[in-house]
């Protein structure tokens, strides 16, 4: 009866991790273990020692490469809750306030890889009509919201995303890190579920700091620039590849983890300062090239001029032709006015006024603001060129003192005015967020 019951009470209990007592043995490999070594104890009471443990995790990783991924099970891939175009754009604008032109073509960018992977599940056999890629690159003055919007798209689709810095990346051997890294990345994003992996969203930044450096092709190698983009175009286009799962160089021995960056959605983003020449220079020549008046663009205002943006633009600027194909989908991102800017700080979902509003709301205190203080951190944003990002740094530097006093101060509600606006932001901050 004794037994009975101890037996139904192991089998009842989770397996567990726990420190082992004297005398205990693992029950794989036999080894008499030290007094409290950790070591994980089975629902019949085994223990599996941490040597073992290693080996096992090994041993999974590898069949997780040689299955692709897949070493877990070979159930059908669940299809992916498909979201409208107009559904992704009203998500967007939740998050994103104007960019009008870059969510509509996101929207469909995305509707569309997304559509295409659930037809790649139904349609292994590769007889039909072959779907390709909508890469995404986003061109656009710095704090406009390109991190932004690729951020929200994964949010809503719920796939793993990353963002990778393209000014790290060197070609392989040199210093600085392999392009795999990206999947590294990526993989560690999707709690390193490979098949998660597959389908995820690669943010690359900064992407035209890559740019070749000179017009001519390579004369001496240019490892940072033009190398990095030939790197790229294998997994762009779609590559199996082996990737060190903690990231860093590939060692040989080193575990690796197979990925197939196939059905991978790279969104490249760059600000490409000093593109608008080039555009310029392209729109001029079609106007006295053709003649054609219909044709002619009023490019005096030169703000408007990157919605002209095409791909020659791109490889005039210094991308070259074959990286640009595997982005086949192209966008642009406007400057921000003062409305836009004001409209950021109060409206969008997680806006940052909302977001201190509920700081203090949590400490019992009703916070409001002053509207015109809004103007003013708007106004001194422009004023040091500082954009959308720099309004996140002046709330902060406007609120320490609110933040460090309020909480103790038994004070239920705090109206934040023009004058204590001014009071907390003086010069001295300005210049320190400007050198930043
Ligand atoms: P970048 O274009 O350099 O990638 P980000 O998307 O990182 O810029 O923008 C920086 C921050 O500025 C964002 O986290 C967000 O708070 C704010 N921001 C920028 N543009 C917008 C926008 N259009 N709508 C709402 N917030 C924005």
């Amino acid at each position: 009866m004794e037994k009975e019951t101890k037996k139904k009470s192991a089998s009842e209990s989770a397996s567990s991790s726990s420190r082992t007592k004297k005398g205990a043995i693992c029950s794989f490999c036999g080894r008499k273990l030290e007094p409290y070594e950790p070591a994980i104890k089975g629902v019949d009471g085994s223990i599996l020692c941490m040597n073992c443990g290693e080996l096992a995790h090994r041993y999974f990783l590898d069949l997780q490469a040689e299955f692709g991924g897949d070493a877990k099970s070979k159930q059908p891939e669940p299809e992916l809750e498909l979201k409208k175009p107009e559904e992704i754009k009203a998500f967007l604008d939740q998050y994103v306030i104007g960019q009008e032109a870059a969510k509509k073509i996101l929207s469909v960018a995305v509707y569309n890889h997304y559509k295409r992977l659930n037809y790649m599940a139904s349609h292994k056999d590769g007889q039909d009509t072959e779907i390709e890629k909508s890469n995404i690159i986003m061109v656009g003055p710095t704090g406009t919201g390109k991190t932004l919007l690729a951020k929200s798209i994964a949010r809503l689709l719920k796939v793993p995303f990353c963002i990778a810095d393209a000014t790290v990346l060197t070609e392989a051997g040199y210093v600085g890190e392999d392009v795999e890294t990206i999947l590294s990345r990526l993989l560690q994003a999707a709690d390193y579920d490979v098949k998660q992996t597959e389908r995820g969203i690669v943010f690359i930044d900064e992407i035209d700091k890559i740019a070749r450096k000179s017009s001519n092709p390579s004369i001496t190698r240019d490892v940072s620039g033009e190398g990095v983009q030939q790197a790229l175009l294998k997994l762009l286009e779609g590559t199996e590849s082996l990737v060190p799962p903690k990231g860093g160089r590939k060692h040989p021995n080193a575990d690796m983890v197979k990925i197939n960056t196939r059905n991978i959605l790279f969104i490249g983003s760059g600000s490409f300062d000093g593109i608008e020449r080039h555009i310029a220079s392209r729109l001029r020549m079609k106007e006295v090239g053709y003649r054609k008046n219909e044709e002619r663009v009023d490019v005096s205002d030169s703000d408007s001029l990157l919605q002209y943006v095409a791909p020659q633009d791109l490889r005039a600027y210094g991308l070259i032709p074959e990286l640009i194909g595997r982005f086949p989908v192209l966008t642009h991102l406007e400057a921000l006015d003062k409305e836009t800017l004001l409209n950021i700080l109060v409206e969008p979902k997680n806006a940052l006024v909302r977001q201190y509003k509920q700081l203090f709301a949590m400490d019992g205190v009703e916070l409001e603001f002053d509207p015109a203080v809004y103007e003013f951190i708007v106004d001194k944003a422009i004023e040091f060129k500082l954009g959308a990002r720099g309004l996140r740094s002046i709330m902060e530097a406007m609120m320490t003192d609110l933040m460090y006093t309020l909480p103790s101060s038994g004070l239920k509600s705090f109206r934040l005015d023009l004058a204590y606006a001014k009071e907390h932001l003086s010069k001295g901050v300005f210049d320190k967020l400007q050198n930043s």
